[in-house]
C-alpha cells in the first residue's frame, strides 16, 4: 500500500482529488495521509503526485 513521505508533501491536495476511494485526507500538519483500510492500492496517487512523495514501501 502507498504511503506519503511526510517531509516532501506540499499539501496541494491533488492526490485527494484523484483517489477513486477517497482514502486520502489532510492531517493537522496539512500533509496527505492514506487510510490503509480504505486504499485499494490502485497506484493513481503515486502517478499523479507532483512532488513524487507517494511510494510503496520497498520500491
Ligand atoms: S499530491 Fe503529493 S504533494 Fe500533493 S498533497 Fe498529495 S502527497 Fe502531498
Ligand atoms: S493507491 Fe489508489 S486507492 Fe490508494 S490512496 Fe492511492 S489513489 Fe487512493
Amino acid at each position: 500500500m502507498p504511503t506519503v513521505r511526510q517531509e516532501g508533501c506540499s499539501g496541494c491536495g491533488v492526490c485527494m482529488f484523484y483517489c477513486p476511494e477517497e482514502a486520502i485526507s489532510m492531517n493537522d500538519n496539512r500533509v496527505a495521509e492514506i487510510d490503509q483500510n480504505i486504499c485499494i492500492d490502485c497506484g493513481k496517487c503515486i502517478e499523479i503526485c507532483p512532488r513524487g512523495v507517494i511510494f510503496r514501501a520497498g520500491e
